[in-house]
């Protein structure tokens, strides 16, 4: 049994659960990586560390066996994202991995893309299928920032697809959301209001577009003393809700652990509720929340999921 105490009240309150070891039953959100390589080279990105093979695409094996186990708990499941770090476009059968999972009654199936390879045949591919959600990353409406930022990635392409897909989005499914996400940086910062004003322009009520300051892949990118200090006696909602599984079935603490350094788990070998209440899920819940946690070093001061996000109304 989890500890019943006030981080537990606070967790269990933004998870929309009566007791937070309802948690313990299975995952609400899902990262699932069905591609681990990507098409670009993004300076704030951690690719140049990943430690598994370069262009590995989960099984087909794997990924039915995902679908089976998660169709179990599609009332409990709030989204599954197809992909974590990997550029979920690479995968040429990610159309029928979204429809797998509509079938299997999930309610919101979505992916992050930086959408160089969304192109008009892809996108109706994906629509058509279901999604619920397309994620863009730009982080510039500027060529020359853009491309210094989101290295090997042709700005022009993108732009088109992104528009196009707006069009495409209102004529095939227009209840679909889109949301456009920029990455904080020194180089783009000066940008932001110009960049919030123009996809303000484009989006419908489903969409958003917000900005968002980096993290540093809990704490894998260096340690902020202050940030230590000041997350040390607070509990994360990630090991309570959260799980990301790898392309080739491995299982860290979250979704920024992308070497598993602090493994959970295989999915090739167990079930997800085996990985999700095991002794090592239930150890790092235990330390989140008796004010232990910075004794797993990726979350010393990490505010993954406590940055504030900047978004105006279209309407605005
Ligand atoms: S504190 Fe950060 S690194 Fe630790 S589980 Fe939460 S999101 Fe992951």
């Amino acid at each position: 049994m989890l500890k019943n105490n006030e981080e537990s009240k606070k967790l269990s309150k933004k998870l929309s659960i009566i007791d937070i070891n309802e948690s313990v039953k299975f995952p609400k959100y899902f990262e699932i990586e069905t591609v681990n390589a990507c098409n670009a080279r993004c300076v704030m990105c951690t690719i140049n560390e990943w430690s598994g093979n370069d262009s590995q695409i989960m099984s087909d094996e794997l990924f039915d066996k995902f679908v089976k186990e998660v169709s179990h708990f599609n009332e409990w499941i709030e989204i599954i994202c197809l992909n974590r770090d990997g550029e979920p476009t690479l995968d040429k059968n990610i159309a029928k991995k979204i429809k797998l999972l509509k079938e299997a009654g999930i309610k919101t199936v979505r992916f992050v893309t930086n959408g160089e390879n969304l192109n008009e045949k892809l996108s109706r591919e994906v629509l058509n299928a279901g999604i619920d959600e397309v994620m863009f990353s730009i982080d510039s409406i500027d060529k020359t920032t853009y491309e210094s930022i989101r290295v090997k990635l042709d700005f022009d392409k993108v732009m088109h697809n992104i528009l196009n897909y707006f069009q495409l989005r209102d004529e095939i499914n227009p209840l679909s959301k889109v949301t456009i996400r920029m990455v904080e940086l020194p180089i783009n910062i000066s940008q932001k209001d110009m960049w919030l004003d123009f996809w303000n322009t484009k989006l419908s009520k489903v969409d958003k577009a917000y900005t968002m300051p980096m993290h540093n892949w809990g704490n894998q990118l260096g340690e902020d003393k202050n940030k230590v200090q000041y997350y040390a006696t607070k509990a994360c909602t990630s090991p309570f809700s959260s799980i990301a599984i790898h392309s080739d079935g491995k299982v860290g603490i979250c979704a920024a652990d992308y070497n598993t350094k602090h493994y959970m788990g295989d999915f090739s070998i167990q079930s997800i509720e085996d990985i999700w209440q095991g002794k090592r899920f239930e150890d790092v819940r235990e330390a989140h929340l008796s004010s232990d946690r910075n004794k797993y070093d990726i979350c010393r001061g990490c505010d993954i999921w406590d940055r504030s996000y900047t978004s105006k109304s279209s309407k605005e």
